[in-house]
C-alpha cells in the first residue's frame, strides 16, 4: 500500500522523486542536480532530494498564490474534513514514516513512532480548534470624543502563500505544525524540507495532497538551504516565513525576509536551577532524559545546571549512578540502545567533540564521556563548566550536559538572563512559591516548575525570546499567527 500510496515519489533507488504542480500538470525538476540524504546510522544513501531551479521556484510560488483564493474561499468545514483526513492517513503510514525517519535522522523507534502519533494528534486538534476562530465587532461610542455609528468588523484571513521551513529533528512534526495551521486559515503553503529529513517531509505533503489539498495549494521544494534558501525567503511571492531552525540560520533569515511576518522557533540553550530542597533522585532523571533524549538533539534539551557547589557534588553523584540505567548508546535500531544514538552528521558530531574538549581545555572538568566514534559521541558530563565556554555559550546539540556552579539565587538568574537564548528554563524545588517568584525573573520563553524544558502538550503556548524565536505558536496561537485581521469599518451614511 505505501508504495502505491507514494507512487510519484517511492521507488527504491531515488526516494523521493520530487514532483511539483506547475499549474496543469505534475512535474519533476528538470535541475539535474540532487542532494544526497545520508543516514546517521551507517552513511548509507537512503534517496537524493533534488536542488529546484529558480525558475521552478518561481512556477511553484506563481501556482500557489493563483491557487490560495480559492482555497481560502473553500467552505472551513470542507478544509477541516480534508485536514482530519490527512490525519488519518499519516496513523494509517505510521510504520511507514516511522521507518523513513529512523534511517534518515537516526531516531528510535519509539521517538520515531511518537513523532508520527505526536502529529497525527496534533493536525487533529488544530482542524477542530480552526472551527472555533471567528472575528469580531468593535463600536466606535467606546472611545472618548466618538458617537455611535461606526462598527469595525474584524475578521480573521489569510497572508497568502507561507513558507515553511523546518529543520532535521522534528522533519515530520515541524513541517505538520506549520501545514495544519497555514492551510486551516486559508493560506497555501511551500515546504522546503530540512534536506536531512526531506525524504519523510516530502512524504508528509504528499499524505496533504492526497487527502483532498487541491494541486497546488500545497508543495514541497526541496534543495539545500545553502542553494536554494535565500532565494525562497526573500522571494516577493511569499507571504509569511515559519521556521525552526538553529538561531544562526533564523538571524540570517530575518534579514532577508524584509517586512514578510515571521513564526520563529529557533535555537534553545535550556537551563535548569536546581535549590537545595529538591527531590535530588527524581531531578537526577529529568536531567539525564532532559539531556540525552534524541541523543540531545532536541531545542528543548537541558544544556546546563546550575546549582550549589554542595549541592552540585550530590546530584552528580546521583547522576552518574542512574545513568548505566537509563543510557545505553548505540544502534537506534537496537532495542538495547537507550536514548543516545549517533548525532545527525559526522561533521556535527566532530563541532560537539571539538566543544567539549575546548571547554576542557579551559578548566572545565569531564565527568564522563566526550569521545566520538563517527557521528557518535559518548554521553557526557561536565562540571566546573562557566558560561564563557563553547559547550555552553552556544547551544550543543548532542548529549551533553554541563554543571554550573552558583552562589546565589541572583546569580543563578543573572546568568540565564545574560545568555542570547531564551527558550526555556527549568527549576527544581519542593517550594512551588520559590519557584514562582523565581520564574517571574527570567526572560525566557517559558518557565518549567519541577518539569523539564518541554513543548507540549501541542496547545500550550511555545515560545522563544531572544536569539530564540519569534511570535507564539501552540495550537490557538500558531492559527492566529498564521492568520492577520482584517478590520471593515461601516460608517455611517452620509
Ligand atoms: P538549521 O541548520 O538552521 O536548518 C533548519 C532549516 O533551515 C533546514 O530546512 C535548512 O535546510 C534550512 N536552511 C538552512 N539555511 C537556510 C537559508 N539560508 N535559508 C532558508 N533556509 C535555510 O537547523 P537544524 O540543524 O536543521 O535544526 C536544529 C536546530 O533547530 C537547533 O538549533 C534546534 O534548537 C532548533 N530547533 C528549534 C525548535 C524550537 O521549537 N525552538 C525546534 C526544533 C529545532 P537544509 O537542511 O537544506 O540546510
Amino acid at each position: 500500500m505505501p508504495a502505491e500510496f507514494f507512487s510519484e515519489i517511492s521507488d527504491a533507488a531515488t526516494i523521493p522523486n520530487y514532483y511539483y504542480f506547475d499549474g496543469s500538470t505534475w512535474k519533476a525538476s528538470g535541475s539535474g542536480k540532487s542532494v544526497p540524504v545520508v543516514s546517521p546510522i551507517d552513511n548509507a544513501v537512503v534517496g537524493t532530494l533534488p536542488i529546484v531551479t529558480h525558475e521552478e521556484i518561481d512556477t511553484v510560488l506563481q501556482v500557489a498564490g493563483d491557487a490560495q483564493a480559492a482555497w481560502e474561499a473553500t467552505p472551513l468545514f470542507k478544509r477541516v474534513g480534508i485536514i482530519h483526513l490527512a490525519a488519518d492517513w499519516i496513523r494509517h503510514f505510521q510504520e511507514y514514516m516511522g521507518n523513513l525517519l529512523i534511517r534518515e535522522i537516526g531516531k528510535s523507534s519509539d521517538e520515531a513512532k511518537g513523532e508520527i502519533v505526536r502529529t497525527a494528534d496534533l493536525i487533529d486538534y488544530f482542524a477542530d480548534e480552526a472551527q472555533s476562530i471567528q472575528g469580531t465587532t468593535l463600536d466606535s461610542d467606546n472611545f472618548p470624543g466618538f458617537e455611535k455609528g461606526r462598527i469595525a468588523m474584524i475578521e480573521r484571513v489569510a497572508h497568502g502563500t507561507v513558507l515553511a521551513i523546518a529543520p532535521f529533528n522534528y522533519p515530520v512534526n515541524l513541517t505538520a505544525s506549520k501545514i495544519a495551521p497555514a492551510l486551516l486559515m486559508g493560506n497555501s503553503v511551500v515546504v522546503k524540507p530540512p534536506t536531512q529529513g526531506g525524504i519523510s517531509a516530502t512524504h508528509l505533503v504528499r499524505i496533504f495532497q492526497k487527502a483532498g489539498v487541491p494541486p497546488g495549494v500545497i508543495t514541497t521544494l526541496t534543495g539545500t538551504g545553502e542553494v536554494i534558501g535565500d532565494y525562497l525567503v526573500s522571494h516577493p511571492k511569499v507571504s509569511m516565513v515559519a521556521f525552526t531552525g538553529n538561531s544562526d540560520t533564523g538571524l540570517a533569515i530575518a534579514g532577508k525576509a524584509a517586512m514578510k511576518p515571521l513564526l520563529f522557533e529557533c535555537g534553545g540553550n535550556n537551563p535548569v536551577v536546581v535549590m537545595p530542597d529538591a527531590d535530588l533522585a527524581a531531578t537526577a532523571r529529568e536531567i539525564i532524559k532532559g539531556a540525552f533524549a534524541y541523543s540531545g538533539q532536541r531545542c528543548t534539551g537541558i544544556k546546563y545546571v546550575l546549582t550549589t557547589p554542595a549541592i552540585r557534588d550530590q546530584l552528580v553523584a546521583i547522576v552518574m549512578k542512574t545513568l548505566p540505567e537509563m543510557v545505553k548508546a548505540g544502534d537506534p535500531r537496537s532495542p538495547d540502545t537507550k536514548l543516545v544514538g549517533p548525532v545527525i552528521s559526522e561533521e556535527a558530531a566532530k563541532r560537539i567533540e571539538e566543544a567539549i574538549a575546548v571547554s576542557v581545555k579551559n578548566g572545565a572538568t569531564l565527568v564522563t564521556g566526550g569521545k566520538r566514534d563517527h557521528a557518535m559521541i559518548e554521553p557526557t558530563v561536565l562540571t566546573g563548566v562557566i558560561p564563557s565556554m563553547p559547550v555552553i555559550a552556544k547551544e550543543t546539540f548532542g548529549p551533553v550536559v554541563s554543571f554550573v556552579d552558583v552562589a546565589s539565587f541572583d546569580e543563578m538568574a543573572s546568568i540565564i538572563n545574560r545568555s542570547s537564548y531564551g527558550l526555556q528554563a527549568s527549576i527544581f524545588t519542593k517550594d512551588e512559591g520559590t519557584g514562582l517568584v523565581f520564574a517571574k525573573k527570567l526572560h525566557v520563553g517559558t518557565v518549567q516548575i519541577n518539569g523539564s524544558p518541554q513543548r507540549g502538550p501541542d496547545h500550550f503556548p511555545f515560545l522563544g525570546v531572544k536569539n530564540s524565536g519569534v511570535g507564539v505558536q501552540g495550537v490557538r496561537y500558531s492559527l492566529e499567527a498564521m492568520s492577520r485581521i482584517r478590520p471593515i469599518v461601516l460608517n455611517k451614511p452620509q
